[in-house]
C-alpha cells in the first residue's frame, strides 16, 4: 500500500499524476495535518495562480420554506399546512434584489423547500419578471432536488423544467443538496431526496444547458473518511464527462459540516456521545486540502465561512482554497440548524482576506474579475505579506 509521504511527494512533483480515489483516503485517514495543508496549498498555487482571493457581492432569497422532503438535517422547512409556512411574492423578493443593487451585488442565490402548491408556471413568471426588473443581477436558482419537485408536479422531464428556467431569464444551478453523494449515507439522512445518481443527473442536464454550476458536499454525518473521497470521485466522474464534451461544468467546490441544533438528525443522536458527529477544525482543513489535491478538473475551492468562522476560513486558504465565498446577507436555511453568523459586508471579506496574507478580488457568479475599488484606488493597508508564486 502507498504510503502518505510519496502520495504528497508525486502531488507536488512539476506533473503530478491525477490523485486516485485510494490515495487520497491515505492521504485523509494518515498525512501529518502540515504535511497535508502545505500540499493544498502549493497545488491552489499551480492551479490558481497568484495571490488574490475572490469573493462574490451576492444575497440568498429562501422563497419558501414549505417542503415535502423532511430532510433529517434540516431545520428550515415546514411541512404543507404547517401554521409557520410562507412562500414570498414576487414584489418581497424584488425588493431584497433591490437592497442588494444598492451595495453593487451581483448574484442571487434564490433556494426554497419543495413545495407542492408551486406549477412552473409560477416558477416561470418569477423568474422573468425578477430577470425584468433586475438585469444586472445573475439569477442562480433552486436545486435539483427543486427541479425535481416542479418536475413531478407539472409532469414534465427535469430536463425541460430546467430548459424553461433558463429561457425565462434563469443564469444558474445552484449545487444545494449534494450533501453526501454516497447513498448508504444519502439515503439514512435524506431518504426522499433519491439516490446520488438524481443528483448528478440534474447536475449533468443543467450544465447541458449552459446553466452556472457549482458543486457542494456536507460532511459530519458520521461517514467515513472513503465515503468523502467516493463523493469527489463522483462530482469530478461527471466533470470529466462535461468537460470531455465541451461544457464548462462545476465552476467550484465547497464544503461545509452539518449542523447538529434544532433538527432530527442532531435530536436522534442526543446522548450518545457520538464524537464523529460534526466536524471539528482540523478535520474541515484536512477536507480542504484533499478537495484542492484531488479535483485536477475543478478550478475553484471555496472556503466556507458561515459555518466554519472566518478564523478557520483564513486558515483554508493555507489548506487550498483560492475563494472565501459570498456575503450573504441573508441565510436561512443552515443558521436554522445552529450557525450565528449569516451575513459579511464586502469590506468585513475584505479585511479577512488582507489579514490572511491575499488580496481580495471581487468576482462574478461565472469567476470573471470585477472592478475592486481597494485594489484600483490602491487602499490596500499594506503589501500583502505572502508573494505570488
Ligand atoms: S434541506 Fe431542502 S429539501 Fe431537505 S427538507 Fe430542507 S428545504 Fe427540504
Amino acid at each position: 500500500m502507498a504510503d502518505w509521504r510519496n502520495i504528497i511527494e508525486r502531488q507536488l512533483s512539476e506533473y503530478p499524476p491525477r490523485l486516485s480515489l485510494e490515495e487520497a483516503a491515505i492521504l485523509y485517514d494518515d498525512a501529518d495535518q502540515n504535511e497535508l495543508l502545505h500540499a493544498g496549498l502549493m497545488m491552489r498555487r499551480k492551479r490558481v495562480p497568484g495571490n488574490k482571493v475572490t469573493y462574490l457581492v451576492d444575497r440568498n432569497v429562501n422563497y419558501t420554506n414549505v417542503c415535502t422532503i423532511n430532510c433529517q438535517f434540516c431545520s428550515f422547512y415546514r411541512p404543507p399546512g404547517h401554521e409557520e409556512t410562507y412562500t414570498q411574492s414576487t414584489d418581497q423578493i424584488s425588493a431584497r434584489f433591490s437592497e442588494l443593487e444598492a451595495i453593487g451585488g451581483t448574484r442571487v442565490l434564490m433556494q426554497g423547500g419543495v413545495n407542492p402548491d408551486l406549477p412552473l408556471d409560477w416558477y416561470l413568471s418569477l423568474i422573468a419578471e425578477l430577470r425584468a426588473r433586475h438585469p444586472s443581477l445573475a439569477l442562480d436558482c433552486f436545486s435539483p432536488i427543486e427541479i425535481e419537485g416542479i418536475a413531478d408536479v407539472c409532469k414534465i422531464s427535469t430536463k425541460e423544467v430546467l430548459r424553461r428556467l433558463k429561457q425565462a431569464g434563469m443564469h444558474g444551478l445552484p449545487g444545494g443538496g449534494a450533501e453526501m453523494l454516497v447513498d448508504e449515507i444519502r439515503l439514512d439522512v435524506s431518504p426522499k431526496k433519491g439516490s446520488s445518481d438524481n443528483w448528478l443527473r440534474v447536475m449533468e442536464e443543467a450544465q447541458e444547458l449552459g446553466l452556472t454550476t457549482s458543486a457542494t458536499n456536507v460532511i459530519g454525518f458520521g461517514e467515513s473518511n472513503f465515503h468523502r473521497v467516493q463523493h469527489m470521485e463522483g462530482v469530478r466522474q461527471l466533470q470529466d464527462r462535461s468537460l470531455q464534451r465541451g461544457l464548462t461544468g462545476f465552476t467550484s467546490f465547497i464544503a461545509w459540516p452539518v449542523q447538529l441544533e434544532n433538527n432530527s438528525f442532531g435530536k436522534r443522536n442526543k446522548g450518545q456521545n457520538r464524537i464523529e458527529l460534526g466536524t471539528g477544525v482540523h478535520e474541515y482543513l484536512r477536507h480542504v486540502a484533499i478537495a484542492r489535491l484531488f479535483f485536477d478538473n475543478i478550478p475553484h475551492i471555496q472556503a466556507s465561512w458561515p459555518t466554519m468562522g472566518m478564523g478557520v476560513a483564513q486558515l483554508a486558504l493555507f489548506a487550498g482554497a483560492d475563494d472565501a465565498g459570498s456575503t450573504m446577507m441573508e441565510e436561512n436555511v443552515v443558521s436554522a440548524s445552529g450557525t450565528t453568523k449569516t451575513l459579511a459586508g464586502e469590506d468585513e471579506l475584505q479585511r479577512t482576506i488582507i489579514r490572511a496574507g491575499f488580496v481580495p478580488q471581487k468576482r462574478d457568479s461565472d469567476y470573471n474579475n470585477l472592478r475592486t475599488q481597494i485594489i484600483e484606488e490602491g487602499l490596500l493597508p499594506c503589501a500583502p505579506p505572502i508573494q505570488p508564486v
